[in-house]
């Protein structure tokens, strides 16, 4: 039988120095120096990314192309299938180089969650941004639309310390835009973090000579908030945001550890929970609805064929103390590049569990193909 484990917690980074903040750094270092450490620094390859994450990226490739009117055809129809093609090359391409666990997950690309909704999704924004060929611009420049809109904006600050890369910056209408295409889900009202970024790309602007006005955040499922945005909230989050760098840079060659600020708001959807130990240390039972299902114990015994369940005693995390057993593990997630099943005795993490019984002992929780990964912990991990 095989030693390696699947999933083995890695040791976090040391913090290092940052020279300059994007308005991704500057959300994730308002919640969590840690947290931006990693965004900063970490080695991505080591955590499977979100499947939504990956068609995120699948879609702002395909807007980015459109809006710079490299996706060719006259009619919409044209558009919207050559748009089809460019979502499904850069896929496979992030499919091709993505984490081993999704692999063990999705016999393909197109089986993730969504994709056919996303790959429609992007080619219908693509054949709207109806951007002709004979507006295509030099790739060495910001690339200009028909519209007089900047697509994806490489901007950066006269002091070169905060710089960010908007969707769309549209001068003519003084108008910047920011696509969301990420894991947080669809719809909703304009977040106070979308409120930042949006006015931190005002500021960006501002800082390149272009007035911005209004701030645009359209989503996957085509829903969009508008804010108008002064001159005088840009200079402000952009004060902000250099702040935040300064504060983020005192913690600079300490431990990872020491910048992590645990709480349920801060901790949601942050890819480091596997291995941050500061977050073990303090997550609650009560934390689950904001944070998700997210448990340490010691593995008992472990059942099953092609379908596995992990028992184990609850010593951490945000299901409750005890006895639990974990199901609808299958077993080729647990054993892709060889590994060996949970042993007895192993402390494992499981992330993004669902709970489905919590009032009786044994605490039930069943594993979900999207999102949940067993990681094995290391016996010297505090
Ligand atoms: S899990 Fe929480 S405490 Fe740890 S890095 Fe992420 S946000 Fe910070």
């Amino acid at each position: 039988m095989s030693s390696e484990v699947g999933l083995l917690v890695p040791t976090p980074p040391a913090i290092r120095k940052i020279e300059r903040i994007s308005p991704t750094l500057y959300e994730a270092a308002m919640k969590c120096t840690s947290r931006a450490a990693w965004l900063a620094s970490g080695e991505r390859k080591l955590l499977p990314p979100h499947p939504r994450a990956l068609l995120g990226i699948g879609v702002h490739a395909v807007l980015e192309r459109a809006r710079s009117g490299v996706i060719s055809g006259t009619t919409e129809d044209e558009r919207r299938v050559g748009a089809e093609h460019v979502f499904d090359e850069k896929m496979r391409e992030l499919f091709a180089a993505t984490h081993p666990l999704l692999h063990a997950k999705f016999d393909g690309v197109d089986r993730l969650p969504f994709y056919n909704l996303f790959r429609a999704r992007a080619a219908q924004m693509a054949a709207d941004a109806n951007v002709v060929p004979s507006a295509r611009a030099r790739e060495d420049t910001p690339r200009t639309g028909s519209s007089g809109s900047t697509v994806e904006a490489a901007l950066v600050s006269r002091d070169g310390r905060v710089a960010g890369r908007a969707d769309v910056l549209d001068a003519a209408n003084a108008t910047v835009i920011d696509y969301i295409t990420g894991a947080a889900g669809d719809s909703g009202p304009l977040t106070e973090s979308e409120l930042r970024q949006l006015r931190l790309y005002a500021y960006l602007a501002s800082e390149n000579g272009i007035a911005i006005t209004r701030g645009v955040i359209e989503r996957t499922d085509r829903t969009r908030a508008e804010v108008p945005i002064s001159p005088q909230q840009a200079a402000e989050e952009g004060r902000r945001a250099l702040s935040v760098l300064d504060g983020y840079n005192q913690h600079v060659g300490r431990p990872f550890e020491s910048g992590a600020s645990p709480s349920a708001d801060a901790c949601r959807f942050c890819p480091c929970i596997p291995f941050c130990t500061a977050f073990w240390k303090s997550a609650e039972a009560q934390w689950n609805g904001q944070c998700g299902t997210h448990v340490e114990g010691v593995v008992e015994s472990v059942e099953g064929e092609r379908l596995i369940s992990i028992n184990l005693n609850v010593t951490r995390g945000t299901g409750s103390r005890g006895a639990a057993v974990v199901t609808r593990l299958s077993r080729e997630w647990l054993t892709f590049s060889g590994a060996a099943l949970p042993q007895p005795q192993q402390t494992v993490r499981i992330i993004d569990a669902a709970y489905v019984e919590e009032s009786e002992a044994p605490a039930v929780f069943r594993a979900d193909r999207i999102g949940t990964a067993v990681w094995t912990v290391p016996s010297q991990t505090p």
